[in-house]
C-alpha cells in the first residue's frame, strides 16, 4: 500500500493521522502581521484525494463558518483518507469590516489567482491559492446570497466537464446550476490549474441559514465520500434526486413601490402566474409581477422596497417545475425536522 507523506502547509509539516491549526500571516503592520489566514488541516493516515472547503471570501457571507465548525466536531473523518483543509473565514478583514469587500474595497473573488505583491486583495488571493488551493485536486467554495437577496442552497458549477458534473450532483444540494465562470474568480484560477471546484451557494448574508447550513455540511461530507475520503457508509446519502437546471434569469421590478412577494424559495412558477405586486406607499395603486417562463424561484429578494428594474426573482428554467417543487420543498421539510445530525445540540 503506498505511503502517506507528511503534509506541508504554511512552512510546517503535518504527520499523517494527525489534526492541526495552521495560521498564515496576512497584511504585515510595520513590526507584526495584522491578520492570519486560519485554516484547520485533517491529514488522514492513508494517501487519498486532498479537498480544501473554503468560506467567506465575502467577508459577508458567513453560513460557510458554521459548515466548518460541524465538519471539525464531526465524527466522520476519523479515518479520512488523503486531507482535507478547512479555510472559514477567507475574508477576515472584509468580516471585521463587516463588508463584503476588502477594506481597498476590492472583490477577493475577482482577484484570483492573486499577485504577491499586488493590492491588499492581491496579496491575500495569492496566499490563499498558493498555499491552499494549488495544493488541492478538489474543492469546495461557498457563498451566500448578496444585496439583499436570499438564495435557495444551489451548487453552481461547470455542467460540460463530466468531473465537475459528478462532483455537484454527489453534493446532494436541491438544485445544480449550470454557472458561467468569471474572470479572476477562485473558480476560474482553479479550474486553469486542473482543480475540480463547485461553488454552494445559499441563505443571505450576515445570518445563519439553517436549511443551507445543514444542506452544506451534507454536501461537504458526501463529496468526501465520493472521492473515497471516507467510508460511504458513514455518508449522509441523499434520498431525492438534485434538480438540475442549465439556465436561470432574473425577474424584474415593473414599477417603483413596496414590494409583496406571493412566492418562496423552491416554488415553482409557471408563465403567466402572479409572483407578487408592487404597491405606491399607499396602497392604492397596485401592479403585479408575473413570470414570463416555467421553472423555480432560486433567488429572491429581501427589500420591502424597489425601485423599477431591481432584481426580485431568480427562476432556474426547469422542464418540471412541478416535480422540482415537490422534491426541494420535501427535502427542506426533511432537512430541519426529519433528519438527525451527528450533533443534534449544535443545529
Ligand atoms: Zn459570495
Amino acid at each position: 500500500m503506498e505511503k502517506q507523506e507528511p503534509f506541508e502547509i504554511g512552512g510546517e509539516k503535518i504527520r499523517p493521522g494527525s489534526r492541526r491549526v495552521i495560521r498564515i500571516p496576512i497584511s504585515m503592520f510595520p513590526d507584526h502581521p495584522a491578520f492570519f489566514l486560519s485554516l484547520y488541516v485533517i491529514h488522514g493516515k492513508l494517501p487519498g484525494k486532498t479537498l480544501f472547503v473554503s468560506s467567506t471570501i465575502h467577508g459577508d457571507e458567513l453560513n460557510g463558518i458554521a459548515v466548518v465548525k460541524h465538519v471539525i466536531s464531526s465524527n466522520h473523518t476519523k479515518n479520512l483518507k488523503g486531507t482535507l483543509i478547512l479555510a472559514p473565514v477567507v475574508n477576515m478583514i472584509g468580516a471585521l469590516i463587516k463588508s463584503r469587500y476588502l477594506a481597498d474595497r476590492r472583490d477577493l473573488n475577482r482577484s484570483f489567482p492573486g499577485i504577491e505583491k499586488g493590492s491588499q486583495a492581491s496579496q491575500l488571493a495569492y496566499t490563499f491559492f498558493h498555499e491552499v488551493v494549488k495544493k488541492c485536486t478538489h474543492g469546495i467554495d461557498i457563498h451566500t446570497g448578496s444585496d439583499n437577496r436570499i438564495n435557495l442552497p444551489q451548487v453552481r458549477s461547470d455542467l460540460e466537464n463530466e468531473e465537475t458534473r459528478e462532483l455537484a450532483i454527489a453534493f446532494g444540494a436541491p438544485v445544480v446550476l449550470k454557472a458561467k465562470l468569471r474572470e479572476g474568480s477562485l473558480r476560474s484560477a482553479a479550474e486553469k490549474e486542473g482543480i475540480v471546484m463547485i461553488i454552494f451557494e445559499g441563505g443571505e448574508s450576515f445570518r445563519f441559514d439553517t436549511f443551507a447550513v445543514r444542506v452544506a455540511t451534507r454536501g461537504v461530507f458526501r463529496v468526501m465520500a465520493h472521492l473515497g475520503m471516507i467510508d460511504k457508509s458513514q455518508c449522509p446519502v441523499s434520498k431525492v434526486p438534485t434538480v438540475i437546471s442549465s439556465a436561470s434569469r432574473w425577474i424584474r421590478s415593473p414599477n417603483a413601490g413596496v414590494f409583496h412577494a406571493q412566492r418562496g424559495l423552491g416554488q415553482k412558477v409557471l408563465k403567466g402566474c402572479v409572483l407578487g405586486d408592487i404597491t405606491d406607499y399607499l396602497g392604492i395603486s397596485q401592479t403585479k409581477v408575473r413570470a414570463n417562463f416555467d421553472g423555480i424561484v432560486i433567488g429572491r429578494t429581501q427589500l420591502p422596497l424597489v425601485f423599477q428594474g431591481d432584481a426580485l426573482f431568480n427562476i432556474a428554467c426547469v422542464s418540471e417545475p412541478e416535480k422540482a417543487e415537490e422534491i426541494i420543498l420535501g427535502l427542506e421539510e426533511d432537512e430541519i425536522n426529519n433528519l438527525p445530525f451527528d450533533d443534534p445540540n449544535t443545529f
